[in-house]
């Protein structure tokens, strides 16, 4: 066992907060109800939903009504994806860089991609020209959870709105939401997605955003819970905890997020000052999220250093977590353009809530004599 344990994988999932820990306990003890009910067990339960609809609500700045609660981001972002196309049928466009819960619906309902630039930025130009008047559902992301890129998302919709009157916005802000002032970035999405994990509460919790008037069928049928968008009886711990961890979110993100970024300029500084050849992958560090480094480091493989960081207790991730645990060359970074030869040495360290120096120190301890002992080896 490593004597120190540095946890830098917050966009794959970050820990619990205690806000979120204390508003779930109640409904994981003696609290408890179907909100779908009538009585006042049920009602209890039922007011605990709503009180976290008003939350989410007020971090999006959309209606209390506009949020249906999902089983996790992926679920929302099928919701949108593949509700949209069932309500009305068309062309679907999203970004070459969105997270596979965005591109695989996407491609199952025959839609394209479109590129982005060196910094993971949308071409809005290439939108323009893919859209049409038919154009029915654009999903681009707010921020990208492989390289922390920050989407131009008001001049999205701008776009679509002068090119593809009738086109919905949706935006996947899963990993926004812990640090940008979502509702003037979101004004113009009619759909937006949201996981409860990466903001501090717990797994398998998360919502879609359905702004009044947006064509969307339901996939979930059954009980016709959610406005009929979702059925299935409510997750009423994890609502809670999802609400209580934004809402602490929502309390403290501007001195979170000015706190963190120096960390993780601090630690990205550091790396490309001791690691021969690391380059961060979007340089201009305003453009990406806070707590996002991502580097590429010639001359080694990521597997092979993330085993020696897990080793030495740093935990990292080289794009993003999927279920096979495999690393397969990143679609993120070849749509950016960055050759598979700089991409076979990605490292993404990520950054969150309860970061510290001392977590910096670790890594900046840890990951060049890594690097160093892979190139080593190869020589
Ligand atoms: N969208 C983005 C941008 C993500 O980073 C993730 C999770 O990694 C998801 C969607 C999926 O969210 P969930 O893990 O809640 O299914």
């Amino acid at each position: 066992m490593p004597d120190r344990l540095t946890y830098l994988d917050h966009a794959a999932t970050t820990p619990l907060r205690p806000e979120a820990a204390a508003a779930m306990a109640p409904w994981l003890g003696d609290r408890f109800g179907n909100p779908s009910g009538a009585h006042r067990v049920a009602r209890a339960a039922r007011q605990a939903v709503d009180e976290a609809r008003d939350v989410v609500a007020a971090a999006v700045g959309c209606r209390p009504g506009d949020v249906v609660f999902t089983g996790g981001g992926t679920e929302a972002d099928n919701l949108a994806v593949l509700g949209v196309h069932a309500a009305r049928p068309g062309p679907v466009l999203c970004s070459a860089v969105e997270h596979e819960a965005v591109l695989v619906p996407v491609a199952a309902a025959g839609g394209r991609t479109v590129g982005v630039d060196a910094a993971g930025r949308l071409d809005l130009d290439a939108l323009a020209g893919a859209l049409d008047p038919d154009t029915t559902l654009v999903s681009v992301m707010a921020a990208n959870n492989q390289v922390g890129t920050v989407q131009p998302l008001p001049d999205v919709a701008e776009v679509v709105r002068e090119r593809a009157p009738h086109a919905a916005v949706h935006a996947d802000a899963v990993q926004a939401a812990t640090w940008l002032d979502l509702p003037p970035l979101l004004a113009g999405s009619a759909l937006v997605s949201l996981s409860s994990h990466k903001v501090g509460g717990p797994q398998g919790v998360g919502a879609l955003v359905v702004r009044q008037g947006t064509p969307l069928r339901a996939r979930a049928l059954g009980g016709g819970q959610e406005r009929e968008l979702r059925s299935g009886t409510h997750n009423v711990a994890g609502i809670a905890g999802f609400a209580a961890a934004l809402a602490a979110v929502l309390a403290s993100r501007e001195a979170t997020a000015a706190r963190v970024r120096a960390l993780a300029d601090r630690l990205a500084s550091g790396l490309v000052a001791t690691v021969p050849g690391a380059t961060e992958t979007v340089p201009d560090r305003a453009a990406r999220l806070p707590g996002l480094v991502h580097l590429c480091i010639p001359g080694i493989e990521s597997e092979a250093l993330l085993f020696l960081l897990d080793d030495a207790g740093v935990c990292a991730s080289a794009a993003s977590a999927c279920a096979s645990g495999a690393h397969e060359a990143s679609h993120v970074l070849a749509a950016m353009g960055v050759p598979p030869s700089r991409g076979a040495g990605a490292l993404r360290l990520s950054l969150g809530w309860s970061s510290t120096e001392a977590d910096v120190d670790h890594a900046l301890a840890v990951i060049p004599a890594a690097a160093a002992r892979l190139r080593g080896a190869a020589a």
